[in-house]
């Protein structure tokens, strides 16, 4: 999702304060900024927000971080954030996530949502991916090790793209469908934009849960003469 650039997207989201500005500053001190030990779950590629939104409506016990790209996308998610500005257990980062690791420390994170990622169809940019090795490996960076990423996709290309990318980089596969809304995982689903916008299409919707193990990647790592 990119849309028309909006005059004033940045300084508008400059001033709002339910932006983290410095997020650098923050690695390692994200559960001094929520003022609490609870898990912090983070969604990458927001877009409009709506799903994390929700998230944290639910789910008052978690600490939820939005990450998006575009300012001019994050602002649409900001005049939805202002209506709940009771929500104290939610904020949001314009960042690309490919400097994730600066910003999140070692086991800080506890799940990750990965929401109709951009599929970048072309080889060539196959490692800009949110399910692409590169962007796992940054994954176990921040993550604990007991925590999970899930991922959905109506984009079927991707979603086997996904499952070899997590298998080889050495994750487990916890759980996976490729008709979600027909499953046994539906339960306490919450749609996203996109995930209403192409079900309406009738499109199926691929879901994946995964989790990795640190001794596994290391033995791993070990074989492919990385250490
Ligand atoms: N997750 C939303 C949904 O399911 O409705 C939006 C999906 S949209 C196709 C993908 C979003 O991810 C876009 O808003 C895009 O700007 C954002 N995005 C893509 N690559 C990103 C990256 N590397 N870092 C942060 N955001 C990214």
């Amino acid at each position: 999702m990119r849309l028309r650039n909006i005059p004033g997207s940045r300084e508008a989201i400059a001033a709002s304060p339910f932006v983290v500005h410095d997020e650098e500053s923050m690695k390692g001190k994200w559960h001094e900024f929520f003022k609490n030990d609870n898990p912090i779950h983070i969604e990458i590629g927001m877009g409009k927000g709506i799903f994390i939104m929700e998230c944290a409506e639910r789910n008052p016990d978690i600490n939820f971080i939005g990450i998006e790209k575009y300012s001019s996308v994050l602002l649409r998610a900001l005049e939805k954030r202002e209506e709940k500005s009771d929500l104290t257990n939610l904020t949001f980062i314009r960042m690309d996530a490919e400097y994730i690791e600066n910003v999140f420390d070692r086991n800080e994170v506890d799940n990750i949502y990965l929401n109709f990622s951009d599929p970048w169809p072309k080889d060539r940019n196959a490692k800009r991916r949110l399910t692409s090795s590169r962007f796992l490996k940054r994954y176990t960076n921040i993550m604990k090790e007991s925590g999970r990423v899930t991922f959905k996709t109506d984009n079927n290309d991707l979603f086997d793209f996904s499952i070899e990318s997590a298998e080889e980089s050495g994750w487990d596969i916890l759980a996976m469908t490729r008709d979600l809304h027909n499953s046994e995982y539906n339960e306490g689903n919450i749609m996203t934009e996109y995930e209403k916008k192409f079900s309406g299409l009738g499109h199926k919707i691929n879901m994946m849960i995964i989790s990795y193990s640190r001794s596994k990647l290391n033995e791993k790592e070990a074989v492919n003469g990385k250490e």
